[in-house]
């Protein structure tokens, strides 16, 4: 790579870039499970999707999150997924 700014990462939803921090990680542990992560960083395959609702609708729509992971991803990942953005967007910014 030409250059590479190791913060950024893009949203399966939207493509845009972003700080990882304003970010879901969503990741795939060793043994096959997915993880959500917030701020920490599981080892392993992850993909990341902006705390918003909207690039949300779109990953689920493509099923990003499966392709990120190269797996298949169930439907209730996903709504966990959506409910922990939904949570994090309601309690604001804490820590
Ligand atoms: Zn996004």
């Amino acid at each position: 790579m030409a250059w590479k700014r190791v913060a950024d990462r893009r949203c399966v939803g939207c493509g845009r870039r972003r700080h990882k921090n304003e970010m879901i990680r969503v990741s795939k542990t060793k043994d096959g499970l997915i993880r959500i992560d917030l701020g920490a960083n599981i080892a392993g395959r992850g993909c990341y999707i902006c705390y918003e609702e909207e690039c949300f609708a779109k990953a689920e729509r493509k099923r990003a999150i499966d392709r990120a992971l190269r797996m298949n991803v169930s439907d209730d990942t996903y709504e966990e997924v959506l409910k922990t953005i939904r949570k994090e967007r309601s309690s604001g910014s804490e820590n």
